[in-house]
């Protein structure tokens, strides 16, 4: 999600169901292929129709499915056909598999009748002109509200749209377009006056990201981009979506949708999905990075605010938090963290390194200044509600601990690290366990001391820094002390010396775990400095205090 959802995370937590914060374990031995939601969609109102045909592998020793499914009724069930029974709750729909259940595993195919009408997940808007638009808004855990799902972001699964919806509207959904034509209403003259159109992914994603876009919208070509650098050749079709009052907005910053797909497909890998989309919506969120459909919020397109920053956040997050999900919500920083650095790296490869580095002092200062940084750690395994993971250590401080690992492995070692992480666990899900082991191949260095200090302690360093010049060694000798409140932290440490001959050199130390350290700055030095700078390269997440 983009960073400007700080404007409406009051606003959400405000509206936060209490059911957000139920995370069931996953059901053993059920594994979801294939969704194929069949939904019909209203002239006005919020009342859908939706049949879903879930593709279940199911082994021992599952003798149920369940399905979280809220708010709307249920007409019925089937198992392989035959109609099977259901206990309906309040948040899920539990269904008996209790076929045959041998030791060998067995596909079933599932289908549930429902209907109803929808309060979240699905965001149904009228605008001034009665134009009725609907747009899906999941993120954590309201895909619920509108479609029968094992709704946790470690179910990938593929996923297929067949949207019947009354003429005139654009229907855009996940993966790529399979077809459109009119069909008459169920109940009418026979007319045809409405559309089917249906689309469908060929590469599984957690239900957070299944969505659709329904309304007037019009769109805009961006053409092939990237090319040679999709999993779905020729290259990455992109386009942008908008209401009718903004036809003249793209391409806007979208004209370089193009350049950052393509840098990220060159330092990453090919772009994982059918196509990319870019939608103008009603999402509660800045931008959602819904898999091959982002939906951007409805203000910075009225505005016409939208920034290649946010484009390029969200596109990111197509390879990280889609394409490699977080296998549990405590390790959102997976997603959010490698979108907000990879947005980061686009601005120092379109922009250069002062501007990457005065980005990451910005993301610095918000960490430091933010209370969640003391209180809670990076890997918030502990947190019950999500909407409170949408915070500077998920985005700012995950960024930073790829910076930190970037800046002590170097460049080669920093993103062959990610290309293999990303390759281990392309369209599936990881750990932070995972990175590591990834770093820790590539580099033959042993990692856990600083996934542990970054990700699973709260704080920052908080250092205080004397310096003095000994005459006699030519050498500055620096002494720094820890006072962070938690175990002192170990990292590397640039420091630069300006001479009174106006020269300035620059070394960098090892600075160990303890409260107190004193230490020779590896350079030879004639005479007394004019002073010393610490961290003139932006690489260290640090509270620093120079005495
Ligand atoms: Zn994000």
């Amino acid at each position: 999600m983009g960073r400007s959802f700080f404007i409406l995370w009051f606003v959400a937590i405000l509206f936060a169901d209490p059911l957000q914060a139920q995370e069931r374990s996953l059901q053993p031995g059920i594994d979801i292929l294939h969704y194929d939601f069949s939904l019909s969609l209203p002239d006005t109102g919020r009342t859908i129709e939706g049949l879903a045909l879930i593709t279940v592998r199911r082994s021992p020793p599952a003798g149920n499915l369940i399905l979280d499914l809220v708010g709307l009724r249920v007409d019925g069930v089937s198992v392989n056909g035959r109609p099977a029974g259901f206990e309906r709750k309040t948040g899920s729909l539990d269904i008996p598999l209790a076929q045959s259940l041998s030791s060998l595993p067995d596909t079933l195919l599932v289908s549930v009748r429902y209907d109803g009408e929808v309060s979240d997940g699905l965001i149904i808007h009228a605008d001034e002109k009665g134009r009725w638009y609907a747009f899906g808004d999941n993120w954590p855990t309201r895909a619920r509200y509108w479609l029968p799902t094992v709704d946790q972001p470690a179910e990938k699964a593929t996923v297929s749209w067949n949207i019947d919806a009354p003429r005139g509207r654009m229907v855009i959904a996940n993966g790529e377009l399979v077809g459109e034509r009119s069909i008459p209403a169920k109940s009418g003259s026979g007319a045809l006056n409405r559309t089917l159109t249906t689309w469908r992914t060929s590469r599984p994603i957690p239900p957070y990201l299944m969505v659709i876009a329904v309304g007037p919208l019009m769109k805009y070509d961006l053409g092939l981009t990237a090319a040679g650098l999709s999993e779905f050749p020729p290259g990455v079709r992109q386009s942008v979506y908008v209401v009718p009052e903004l036809a003249d907005y793209p391409p806007g910053p979208f004209r370089r949708a193009g350049d950052i797909v393509e840098f990220f497909a060159r330092t990453v890998a090919p772009f994982p999905y059918e196509k990319l989309a870019h939608v103008q919506s009603f999402t509660r969120y800045g931008g959602m990075e819904n898999a091959s459909a982002i939906f951007y919020s409805n203000d910075l397109f009225e505005h016409r605010s939208s920034s290649t920053g946010i484009i390029a956040h969200e596109t990111a997050h197509q390879w990280f938090g889609d394409a490699v999900t977080p296998r549990s919500w405590g390790h959102l920083w997976l997603s959010e963290g490698f979108a907000s650095y990879f947005e980061q790296l686009w601005v120092q490869h379109s922009d250069g390194d002062d501007a990457f580095r005065k980005g990451m002092t910005e993301l610095r200062k918000e960490i430091i200044s933010s209370k969640a940084t003391y209180t809670r750690p990076v890997i918030d395994t502990l947190q019950t509600n999500l909407m409170q993971l949408l915070n500077t250590n998920s985005y700012q401080k995950g960024a930073w601990t790829l910076h930190m690992m970037r800046s002590m492995l170097g460049d080669s070692l920093f993103f062959a690290g990610i290309r293999s992480y990303y390759n281990h666990h392309r369209h599936g899900t990881a750990t932070s366990d995972d990175l590591r082991e990834s770093f820790e191949q590539v580099s033959h260095r042993e990692l856990r001391w600083f996934f542990d200090q970054w990700l699973r302690w709260p704080g920052i360093p908080k250092l205080t820094v004397r310096w003095e010049y000994d005459e006699s060694l030519h050498r500055v000798i620096v002494g720094i002390l820890q006072d962070s409140g938690v175990p002192p932290y170990r990292f590397p440490l640039t420091i630069g010396v300006h001479t009174a001959a106006g020269k300035t050199q620059t070394a960098t130390v090892d600075v160990p775990a303890q409260e107190s350290s004193h230490i020779q700055v590896p350079l030879e030095i004639d005479s007394n400095p004019v002073s010393i700078v610490l961290d003139p390269g932006v690489e260290l997440l640090a509270d620093i205090r120079q005495e």
